[in-house]
């Protein structure tokens, strides 16, 4: 349930609620809007005296939260929520629209230098690479692993673009967070309980990717474990699901984002590169996923996308990602957003 304060009230009535709440047995997670503060109260209801919540000083009313994720639900914050990436001032989930692009892995130094200032002139918001990569094969290339750390923290210090890169495991969650703006939580783990868990107690916000395979309610119920691990900072990423057809790699349902945005107040991105596993198809469904509402995209860039040793048929190279940037600036205006 949500108690909801009337707008005005003071920071000691509204501890005097979460005391209450505490009282009663139950979770508080205050929710701090420009109008109002709410405080959602996870647990089991059965031993709450509502009367005496009801009646506490300014305390407009209590409402049931019917959704069954109750932080990410749109039902305890109606505004949309802005999270700041990096310590540059980028920020998604406000008007501008963050561009995260890089190349699927981190090969080499040169390589990903060369990407990253590239990515960076086209005007990217931040910098994508992995440095663990979650393949298919056990036999292909798995990453650079801390040596592509080190290498995306250089690429931060020439570019000042933040890093966003995937934590695999909970043990490997402290090494990353070490060096990564943006821990992102690939598709294959979205489900993976424990690192939902381990990535809620960093302070780095959070990029998870739905399952390829998993119902919105899914997706929004993992996004659940990183806050109610205690990291409020989500960030959503449709990047494709697996249906019958076989020309495109996953198919991009676009629709998920208006009905993310109905459903819950955490920004919503795209990866038109996982999500269509051509590069032909990416700069038209980066059009489209702006014009769609998204409040950010993933797009893998690569500077000689041929020899890429991951995913070369869906990276972009940095022309075309340049090129793409104007139109996408121009969708945006035209849906009062801005690149
Ligand atoms: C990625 O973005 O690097 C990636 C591996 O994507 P996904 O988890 O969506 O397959
Ligand atoms: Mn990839």
């Amino acid at each position: 349930m949500i108690v909801v304060m009337k707008p005005g009230a003071t920071n000691d009535q509204i501890q005097h609620v979460i005391d209450l709440v505490r009282e009663f047995g139950l979770k508080d997670h205050p929710i701090y809007g420009t109008d109002r503060t709410v405080i959602a109260c996870i647990g089991d209801k059965r031993a709450v005296d509502k009367g005496a919540l009801e009646n506490a000083p300014m305390v407009e009313k209590i409402v049931p939260i019917l959704a069954p994720y109750k932080m990410a639900s749109r039902e305890v914050r109606q505004e949309r929520t802005e999270i700041p990436i990096g310590s540059g001032g980028a920020t998604i989930g406000g008007v501008k629209v963050a561009v995260v692009a890089g190349p699927c892995a981190v090969e080499s130094r040169d390589q990903l230098l060369e990407v990253a200032h590239a990515v960076k002139n086209a005007g990217a918001t931040a910098l994508r690479g992995g440095a663990w990569k979650p393949r298919t094969s056990p036999y292909a290339f798995q990453g650079m692993h801390e040596k592509g750390l080190k290498i995306l923290a250089e690429a931060r210090e020439q570019t000042g673009l933040a890093i966003v890169t995937e934590a695999m495991s909970a043990d490997m969650v402290g090494l990353i967070d070490q060096y990564a703006d943006v821990l992102q939580i690939g598709a294959r783990n979205m489900q993976h309980y424990p690192l939902l868990e381990a990535v809620g107690k960093s302070k780095k916000p959070v990029l998870l990717k739905r399952g390829p395979s998993s119902t919105i309610e899914e997706f929004l119920l993992a996004a659940e474990y990183i806050i109610n691990a205690g990291n409020p900072n989500v960030i959503l990423c449709e990047r494709g699901i697996r249906t019958f057809e076989t020309y495109v790699r996953y198919t991009l349902p676009l629709t998920v984002v208006p009905e993310l945005h109905e459903q819950t107040h955490l920004p919503v991105m795209v990866d038109p590169s996982h999500g269509t596993g051509h590069a032909h198809l990416v700069p038209p469904m980066c059009l489209a996923a702006v014009a769609a509402g998204a409040d950010g995209l993933l797009i893998e860039v690569h500077h000689d996308p041929e020899h890429a040793v991951t995913d070369a048929a869906q990276q972009i190279d940095p022309r075309t990602f340049s090129a793409m940037m104007k139109h996408l600036r121009r969708v945006a205006e035209a849906v009062d957003r801005e690149i």
